[in-house]
Order: C-alpha cells, then sequence, then structure tokens
C-alpha cells in the first residue's frame, strides 16, 4: 500500500543543516544509512560550497571529467577538459583535432562581449513617439547603467548602445528596450539584470508606459564565437568521406528533424567545456538553438565546404555568453581547476576554445555518420557502461565490453548471459 501520509510540503526545509535535510528526504523516500551517507559525501566539491551555490542542497552529482588532447587553436596546442556523462563525446574532439592538427588546427575570433538586456514596456499611448523618447536619453540611461556596476566600469565593460523596438504581440503593441552592455569576463546575466530592473520605471515613467518583465536575452548575437579549420581530404580519408560529410550538412541545414540531432551533436562538445568551467550550459543552449533559427529557419550550426584546393573547410558561429567570474566559475574548485588546465586569461579566450570543440565535435559526428554509421564507435564505449549495468566489476567490465564489441551485439540481456558463463569460468 502506498503510505498516503507522505507530505512534500516541509516548511522550514531550507532553514535545516544539511544533514537534517537529507534526513528529512530519507524519512520520505525511505532511505537507509548507506543511502545518506552517499548524499553526504559530496566528493571534491565542499558540501558548505555547494550549500552556497543552491536552494535545499542535499547532495552532489558527480560527471565524469575528461580530456580533449590534440587541439590547437589560434598555434597554440591545449588540452580541453570536458565534463559529460556520454560516452564517445570526448573522444570525438580528440579524433578531429588529431586529423587537422598538423595542417593547422582551428582558427577562431569573437565578436564582442556585449549582452543585451530587455525591458518591456506595455500599455503605451504613443508608442512610436515613447521610442524616440526614450532614444533621445541615451547619455542618461549610459550613466544610469554604468552607476549600477562600477566595477565592470573598472574592468573596461559597461553600458555600450541603447535600441528600441516597437512590436505587434497577440497582447498589443509593446516597446521593447534593449540595453546593450559589455560584460567583459562575466556572463553577465546578474550584471545587466540589474541594469534593466534600474531603468525600467524611469522609462516607464518617461512614456507613460508600464514595465513589465526587465531580464537579459539569452539570444547573446553580439557574442558570437567563431572557429573554422580546414581538414585536408588526403588526412581524413579521400573525396568520398569528404563528400559524404557535406551531403550530411546539407541534409542538416535544410531539415530541422536532422538538424536537431546535428547541432546536439555539436552542443555535446561545446556543452561539456561549458559545465567543466562552472558556466551556465542553459544560457549557451538556449542562445545556441535560437540563433540557429533567426532566419526563421532552424538550421545548422556549422557550415562546412570544399575549399579551391578540394579539402574540407568548417566553421561554426555561435553565441558564447560565457565568463571566468561570476556564477560558479569562481566558486566551484573543479571549474577553477578546468580553467587552470585551459590556462585562459578572458572570457573571450575561453569562448573561443568552446567554439572550435564545437566544430571539432561536429566534424567527428558528421564523419562517423557519413563512414562507418555513429553506433561502431559508440558502442565500443556503450559497451562499457552495459557491462557495468549487467553486473560487471573491476577487470570484467573491459573483458566483457570487449567480448559485446566482439560479438557485434551490444545489449543487456546478452551481457548478462556473457557475465554468467565468464564467471562460471
Ligand atoms: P556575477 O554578478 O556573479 O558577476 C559579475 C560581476 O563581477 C560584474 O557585474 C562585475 O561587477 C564583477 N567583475 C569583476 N571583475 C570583472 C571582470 N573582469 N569582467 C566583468 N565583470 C567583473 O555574475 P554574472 O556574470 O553577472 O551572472 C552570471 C550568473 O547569472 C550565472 O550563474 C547565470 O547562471 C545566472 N543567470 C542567468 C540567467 C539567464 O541566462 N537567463 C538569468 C539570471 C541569472
Amino acid at each position: 500500500m502506498e503510505n498516503t501520509t507522505k507530505s512534500s510540503r516541509i516548511g522550514g526545509f531550507h532553514k535545516l543543516g544539511i544533514a537534517q535535510r537529507v534526513a528529512a528526504v530519507a524519512a520520505f523516500a525511505g532511505l537507509d544509512e548507506g543511502d545518506q551517507a552517499h548524499l553526504l559525501n559530496t566528493g571534491n566539491l565542499p558540501a558548505e560550497t555547494a550549500d552556497h551555490l543552491i536552494e535545499n542542497f542535499v547532495g552532489t552529482m558527480n560527471i565524469p571529467v575528461g580530456i580533449a588532447t590534440n587541439m590547437k587553436i589560434d598555434g597554440r596546442d591545449r588540452l580541453i577538459p570536458m565534463a559529460t556523462e556520454e560516452s564517445s563525446v570526448v573522444a570525438a574532439v580528440c579524433n578531429a583535432a588529431r586529423q587537422c592538427y598538423d595542417s593547422g588546427g582551428f582558427i577562431t575570433s569573437m565578436s564582442g562581449s556585449l549582452m543585451i538586456a530587455q525591458i518591456q514596456l506595455v500599455d503605451v499611448p504613443d508608442p512610436q513617439h515613447a521610442r524616440i523618447e526614450i532614444l533621445e536619453r541615451r547619455d542618461r540611461i549610459r550613466e544610469l547603467c554604468d552607476a549600477c556596476d562600477p566595477l565592470l566600469v573598472r574592468h573596461g565593460g559597461g553600458f555600450r548602445d541603447l535600441e528600441v523596438r516597437v512590436i505587434q504581440t497577440a497582447g498589443g503593441v509593446m516597446v521593447i528596450t534593449h540595453l546593450v552592455v559589455d560584460t567583459r569576463d562575466a556572463m553577465g546575466a546578474n550584471a545587466v539584470n540589474t541594469m534593466a530592473e534600474k531603468i525600467a520605471p524611469m522609462i516607464a515613467g518617461w512614456t507613460n508606459g508600464r514595465s513589465n518583465l526587465r531580464i537579459l536575452s539569452n539570444l547573446a548575437d553580439r557574442r558570437l564565437a567563431r572557429a573554422r579549420c580546414v581538414w585536408r581530404t588526403a588526412d581524413i580519408g579521400g573525396e568520398a568521406v569528404r563528400d559524404g560529410m557535406l551531403s550530411a550538412y546539407h541534409f542538416a541545414d535544410a531539415d530541422p528533424y536532422r538538424a536537431a540531432t546535428h547541432n546536439k551533436g555539436v552542443m555535446n562538445g561545446i556543452d561539456a567545456v561549458v559545465l567543466a568551467t562552472g558556466n551556465d550550459t542553459r544560457a549557451v543552449e538556449a542562445g545556441a538553438h535560437a540563433y540557429a533559427a533567426r532566419h526563421g529557419h532552424y538550421g545548422s550550426l556549422t557550415r562546412w565546404e570544399t575549399t579551391t584546393s578540394g579539402d574540407l573547410a568548417g566553421v561554426i558561429e555561435v553565441p558564447m555568453a560565457v565568463g571566468l567570474i561570476g556564477g560558479a566559475t569562481k566558486l566551484h574548485p573543479t571549474a577553477k581547476m578546468a580553467l587552470k588546465i585551459l590556462d585562459v586569461q578572458s572570457a573571450d579566450e575561453l569562448a573561443r576554445i568552446i567554439a572550435a570543440v564545437g566544430l571539432a565535435q561536429n566534424f567527428s559526428a558528421i564523419k562517423a555518420l557519413a563512414t562507418t554509421g555513429i553506433q561502431k564507435g559508440h558502442m565500443a564505449l556503450h559497451s562499457q557502461n552495459i557491462a557495468m549495468m549487467a553486473g560487471a566489476v573491476g577487470d570484467e567490465i573491459d573483458t566483457l565490453a570487449r567480448l559485446l564489441v566482439e560479438k557485434g551485439s551490444v545489449r543487456l540481456d546478452l551481457a548478462q548471459a556473457e557475465l554468467t558463463r565468464l564467471r562460471a569460468g
């Protein structure tokens, strides 16, 4: 019988100590002492730090961090920490990077470090008039924004531009103000949200409108990270491989069903570095997908073409709102370690590296798909997960995984049967 007395209404849960919270969850969910000890073992993220990062903290979720090797970016060799639970993601970057290492690696650039905060005005009597009235006060708005964050200004950032749009919506006409702010080495969400909240009541007063939302846009299209790379056709397996990859790209760019998966592959690489460095994966994901659909059609985040010499050239251009300061970047010890391994001096440098990783990931995905298929490489690694799921431990994991790959069938039922056979000797 289901225990109907259980209640999720736990008043003051956030005020409890960590152990007390775990005990409350244990009582609710029937966790034994071992389960509670597991939650309380927070590994290399001190519980006290984690408790300050989020609310109602009870434990940590470890994600493996792997190192992508072979990466040469703007002439410099880099080791790249990637946090991901998915097999093949790190290997894909290593492989793509190995195949372009001798021909020069990746070249990157950045459009800037500008973020946009939006202020929504509704019930504005004369929207077009209001638009101009707001634009006339650009200098005053600059002063007010910069006064919100003197530290940011000291680091070379602050207000840069003002844009006002009148948009038609199902809820009537709205006047949307954009504060364009250079957030330098910060991702900048908190920084620009503070400015938007400060400016909104004034704008509403000047225009006799009513301010509603005041929040950054994750479509960070003034903060585009770009990477390009040429893979020599001879280094990637010849013209048939190159043409198959180009065809894969054309498919993705024409068909949103394919583009979603194509871009998911790109984000496998991007998210892993964003996460490893303590940055906001959701912000980067939202920006990337919105950018991929910016022309009203959801397409590929990458572009592929044949060079005049017949080689394969790939490019990526993607919003990359990441920072070296703010959020978890400076607080999470593993994020700090990742930044140390990367040895980046600015958010701009980090963003450009992440774009190169996204391009590398895409190269490997479309190459595998256009040649042997994704399962061959994937299954070799996935077989280890299946072996563990079947109950293999220690040396058994590798032995069983190899056996499954040799048999060409990486299935849980088969793994269980093979494990029983192995153990029987
Ligand atoms: P933050 O406010 O913690 O840090 C940024 C501040 O650091 C700046 O405002 C500035 O005062 C200071 N600073 C010191 N040195 C600097 C330098 N060299 N360059 C720039 N600033 C410097 O963080 P943030 O970057 O404003 O916000 C990031 C956090 O906001 C993330 O945790 C993110 O998850 C969260 N967030 C995201 C969204 C969203 O994406 N929609 C919304 C709200 C909050």
